[in-house]
């Protein structure tokens, strides 16, 4: 089982998620971890935002050069 990580619903692997358009476009952090839907510490950095699981780690945004 998974979780939705803009939502922390529970969703069957593979089923697509309804999801804000900004989250789909990587510009909205996710605010639950998708492995054990915890809620997680969002932070916004200036070149994207971070995201912390207590017990997954870290997630960061896509940093493009
Ligand atoms: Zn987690």
């Amino acid at each position: 089982m998974a979780f939705d990580p803009f939502t922390g619903v529970e969703v069957a692997a593979g089923s697509p998620a309804d999801r804000p358009r900004a989250a789909v476009l990587g510009l909205e952090p996710p605010r639950y971890c998708a492995e054990c839907g915890r809620r997680m510490v969002v932070q916004v950095v200036p070149d994207g935002w971070t995201a912390r699981c207590s017990r997954h780690g870290q997630l960061e945004s896509a940093a493009g050069p």
